[in-house]
C-alpha cells in the first residue's frame, strides 16, 4: 500500500542528530550508517511480485540515506522505549520519483524510502510508520477478519502519531494543510465498509482506519495507557481462531485488549462497525 502521505522541511533537531554522529565518525565517506537498532541499505528494489530485493549496505557518503537515518532516529527519540520497535530495516529505494514517500511493506516488516532528496517527511509520517513495525503481530487468514484487522492497524498508527507527536492533525500537503485531522474524520459509510471488505476489490484501509482513529481520538485524546493496550493487542504473537468473519475477529481483538482499555476499545468500535457486529 502507498504512503499517502507529502513532504515538507525537516526539522532542525534531526539534522543536529545528525552533525553530531558526522563529528563523531574518524571516515566518513567509509562509515556505514548500520547503528542503533537501525539497518540501512541503499538502492533496494521490489519486483513485480512484490518482493523486496536488498540494495548494498548504506554508507555516509550516501546523501539520501543519510538523510532517511536523521528522520527516523529524529522519531524514535520521541517514542518511550516500550512504544519503540527494537529493530528498523530501512529500504532507500532503487527508483527515485518525485513523490516522497516513506510506507511500510508487510511481508518484510521492512520501511521503504522513496522520492527526491532536497524534501524531507513531517516528522508524524514516520511516526505512523514506524508505529506499523513496532505493531508487527499475528494476522488473521481469512480475508475478512484480515481486511478488518489491517483497518484497525491504521488506525492505531494514526493514533499512535498523534499521541507520541502529540497533536491529532497527521501529515502535511503542499499548501501545509493535513492530510489527516483525527478531530474531524470522515463520516461512517456503509458503502465505505462494503468496498472495503468485498473480497476481489482492492482495499484500501486509510480511510476506515481514519474514521476509527478519530472515535479513539474522542474517546480518549492523546491517552498514553490506551495507545500501549492498543500496541500489546496487536503486537501479539497469539495465532487468531481459523474462522473468518469480521464479528469472530472483533471479538477476538477485544480479548487480546488488556482489561484496562476494552471498554473504550469496544465503544470505539460499535461506533466505527455496523449495528451487532461487536459483543
Ligand atoms: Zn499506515
Amino acid at each position: 500500500m502507498r504512503a499517502l502521505f507529502a513532504a515538507v522541511a525537516f526539522s532542525a533537531a534531526a539534522t543536529l542528530i545528525w552533525r553530531v554522529q558526522v563529528g563523531l565518525s574518524p571516515a566518513i565517506d567509509g562509515c556505514t550508517l548500520d547503528g542503533d537498532g537501525i539497518r540501512v541499505r541503499a538502492s533496494s528494489h521490489l519486483d513485480s511480485k512484490g518482493r523486496l530485493h536488498e540494495g548494498r549496505a548504506a554508507t555516509c557518503s550516501d546523501e539520501r540515506a543519510r538523510s532517511t537515518v536523521a528522520a527516523a532516529k529524529s522519531a524514535l527519540s520521541v517514542m518511550p522505549s516500550g512504544l519503540r520497535p527494537e529493530a528498523i530495516a530501512l529500504h532507500v529505494m532503487s527508483r527515485a520519483t518525485d513523490v516522497v514517500g516513506v510506507e511500510f511493506h508487510a511481508p518484510s516488516g521492512a520501511l521503504l524510502v522513496e522520492g527526491v532528496e532536497r524534501r524531507t517527511l513531517d516528522g508524524s509520517v514516520w511516526l505512523h510508520e514506524i508505529a506499523h513495525v513496532r505493531l508487527k503481530g499475528q494476522r488473521p487468514s481469512g480475508i475478512i477478519g484480515r481486511r478488518l484487522v489491517v483497518a484497525v492497524e491504521e488506525a492505531v498508527a494514526d493514533y499512535f502519531a498523534a499521541v507520541i507527536g502529540g497533536t491529532p492533525r497527521l501529515g502535511r500537503d503542499e499548501q501545509g494543510q493535513p492530510l489527516r485531522d483525527l478531530s474531524a474524520p470522515p463520516p461512517s459509510s456503509a458503502a465505505a465498509w462494503a468496498r472495503y471488505l468485498m473480497p476481489g476489490l482492492v482495499a484500501d484501509p486509510h480511510e476506515l482506519g481514519w474514521r476509527l482513529a478519530g472515535e479513539l481520538w474522542s474517546l480518549a485524546p492523546a491517552d498514553r495507557s490506551l495507545l500501549e493496550d492498543l500496541v500489546a493487542m496487536l503486537s501479539s504473537r497469539r495465532p487468531f481462531s481459523d474462522e473468518d468473519g469480521a464479528a469472530v475477529v472483533a471479538k477476538e481483538l477485544l480479548q487480546r485488549c488488556p482489561p484496562r482499555s476494552r471498554e473504550r476499545l469496544r465503544a470505539a468500535l460499535r461506533r466505527w462497525t455496523w449495528d451487532g457486529l461487536v459483543p
